[in-house]
């Protein structure tokens, strides 16, 4: 080590065990895997990769450029998803790349028709049925349909998707109404195009039930450890742990305060770690003062969170078991799970893993072959 910097250790067998956990849950044909931010955040590459090599072959991501670095990562027949569909003058390029672009309004559509290509246009179409964000509605679409009686041969819908929103609470009547407006949307795309599969459950959505499955999943979060939905309890493997160093230890004087803004005054003598990782690294600050770290014990933070670091009380340690200068501190893990974590923050896992800052070093391990491997950020070990 070089320099103080948290260490964000990912592990894929792990996440080869989530998906697989999906996998058999899901009743239908496909299993894909949502790789948009750059796989939540932690690296899309050997996610990708590794997801790749169980055996999943759809994968979704949100932007063009995504598209690209999953493109290079995987050989065909895998298919790569775009959830933001085509911007106006990129059709050459989807179809130069073999990409799917998720086709989500009528004007989107009729370009898509119309674009010229030596083979197929391959296109997928989301449907809005209930969250009201991108989507063409079943009377768009039926209407689309009616207007355009001559559709290119070499147009080919792959793929009808929609997506869930509430499917985080299973009781959530939104769920079952939009069940149903799906079904009558498949009902209407299949009279017309009879290879057409149908998508419209993410992570939480395939433990709905079996009726919510259609032939292909799309789970994101629950592949990185996130536990969406009550039915996960238990089921999930652990992805990310988070650890950061400690940089001082340093006694505080009951009275004084710590931190910006001298929030928080010491109520009696303390010792007290500082420890590298704040708000730029992703360590919310919204998450004072719920954070406690871990090290067999609970580590309070106190103070707020800066954007290089942040302080936690090890008073009630005994002096041999203080942490010292590089000792590292558990801030995701064993003792504090990714979701306490951002519970704690007032936040979601998504966001929690979205944030995580490029300062972190990412390390990959695999569990059986112990084959540990560092890569990416700018700082390494
Ligand atoms: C992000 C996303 C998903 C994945 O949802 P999770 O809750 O992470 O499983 C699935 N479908 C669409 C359209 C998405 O945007």
């Amino acid at each position: 080590m070089h320099q103080y910097s948290g260490v964000l250790k990912i592990n894929l067998s792990a996440l080869r065990r989530n998906w697989r956990v999906m996998r058999s849950r899901f009743r239908g044909q496909y299993c894909g895997a949502v790789v948009k931010a750059n796989a939540y955040g932690l690296g899309v590459a050997p996610v990708v990769q590794t997801l790749y090599s169980e055996g999943c072959r759809h994968f979704f991501v949100a932007t063009l450029d995504e598209a690209m670095q999953v493109r290079r990562l995987v050989p065909e027949p895998a298919d790569i998803f775009v959830l933001q569909g085509v911007y106006p003058g990129a059709e050459q390029r989807f179809c130069d790349e073999r990409l799917v672009p998720v086709i989500y309004n009528a004007d989107m559509l009729r370009r898509w028709l119309s674009a010229s290509s030596a083979g197929p246009r391959r296109c997928a179409l989301k449907i809005n049925t209930g969250m009201n964000r991108l989507g063409l509605n079943l009377q768009e679409l039926g209407d689309f349909f009616q207007a355009h009686e001559d559709w290119p041969a070499d147009v080919r819908i792959e793929l009808v998707m929609s997506h869930l929103a509430c499917a985080d609470e299973p009781d959530h009547q939104l769920n079952s109404s939009q069940l149903a407006l799906f079904r009558r949307v498949a009902d209407v795309v299949r009279q017309r195009f009879p290879h057409t599969i149908f998508s419209l459950a993410n992570s939480a959505g395939i433990f709905l039930g079996e009726d919510w499955h259609f032939d292909l999943a799309r789970p994101g979060i629950a592949l990185y450890g996130g536990c969406c939905a009550p039915a996960l309890q238990g089921l999930l493997s652990v992805v990310v742990t988070l650890h950061l160093p400690v940089m001082q230890l340093r006694h505080v004087a009951a009275g004084e305060s710590i931190g910006y803004g001298a929030d928080f005054v010491a109520p009696q003598d303390l010792r007290v770690l500082v420890v590298s990782g704040g708000y730029a690294d992703g360590i919310l600050r919204s998450v004072s003062p719920r954070m406690a770290a871990w090290r067999g014990e609970r580590l309070p933070l106190v103070g707020r969170i800066s954007m290089d670091s942040c302080v936690f009380d090890a008073t009630h340690l005994a002096l041999d078991d203080v942490p010292g200068e590089g000792d590292f501190i558990e801030v995701i893990g064993e003792h504090q799970s990714l979701d306490g974590l951002a519970d704690a923050a007032g936040t979601i896992s998504y966001e929690l893993l979205t944030r995580l800052g490029d300062r972190l070093s990412k390390v990959y391990f695999e569990e059986l072959e112990h084959i540990a491997q560092s890569s990416s950020g700018i700082s390494q070990h």
